[in-house]
């Protein structure tokens, strides 16, 4: 008999700089492909799968913003970008037969469908992995909140938040060699410590709705699986 998955229903959220890979900037097709595997073993395992991919890695709102230009519309900007990595995702999990659907937050009918919870919520039901892009699909907000709302909107039981580490520190590990590192912490002392763990909106929104946030290493091959099975490396944020 197969192991039961930890989890039934889980929404992940990827940065944008995640899928860059080694490069400065765009998209490297083999990080996005080997991202696509994990969510396809995720399936294979029986979990319901939905995903939130930020744009860093094409548009940041604040760069504008910074150099005196209009945040909302550099918002605008950073918000396609996350719709351009999402098309990405859903062309390596299709390559693999995985069945996938992008729901924009944005309406942009020729490109993909727009976001209605009860759509995304109809397509999990059905088995396929959505992707959400274009945020939460206003400015001043980020794509971690998106990934906390959405994960309320579908009732997920989990939010995955890949990272570049494989756990919540105390500090900067690849600076502070010395920094403590977590198996387990709840929300509570993520906002209270200031904890680079995702914005304060989405942590705030995840405690409210009781959604655990399991956060590790997105660059380690078959990490999700492993945590979906009990066994991989990750902390576990949540209040029990
Ligand atoms: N963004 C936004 N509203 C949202 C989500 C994203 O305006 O709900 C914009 C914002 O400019 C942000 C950019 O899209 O800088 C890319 O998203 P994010 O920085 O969250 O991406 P990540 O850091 O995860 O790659």
């Amino acid at each position: 008999m197969p192991e039961t998955p930890r989890y039934r229903r889980v929404l992940l959220k990827a940065s944008g700089e995640a899928l860059m890979g080694e490069q400065g900037f765009g998209i490297d097709v083999s990080v996005v492909d080997r991202i696509a595997a994990d969510i396809a073993e995720a399936r294979q395992m029986g979990v319901e799968v939905a995903v939130v991919i930020g744009g860093g890695n094409i548009f940041r709102g604040v760069a504008v913003a910074s150099k005196g230009g209009d945040r909302v519309t550099g918002d605008h900007m950073g918000m396609l970008g996350t719709v351009i990595n999402s098309l990405a995702l859903r062309t390596s999990l299709v390559k693999i037969g995985v069945d996938a659907v992008v729901l924009s937050a944005i309406a942009m009918p020729e490109l993909c469908e727009s976001f209605s919870q009860r759509q995304a919520t109809a397509y999990i039901d059905a088995g396929k992995v959505v992707i959400f892009a274009g945020g939460t699909g206003n400015p001043f907000f980020t794509t971690d909140s998106a990934a906390a709302l959405r994960a309320a909107e579908i009732g997920a039981d989990a939010l995955f938040k890949g990272t570049q580490v494989d756990g919540v520190y105390s500090d900067d590990p690849k600076r502070n060699p010395s920094a403590k590192r977590y198996d387990h912490i709840t929300h509570e002392q993520v906002l209270n410590d200031g904890l680079l763990v995702m914005d304060t909106t989405a942590i705030a929104l995840a405690r409210e709705n009781n959604i655990p946030i399991i956060v590790y290493s997105i660059h380690e091959k078959g990490g999700f699986g492993a945590i979906l099975r009990g066994e991989g490396r990750c902390t576990v944020v949540s209040d029990a």
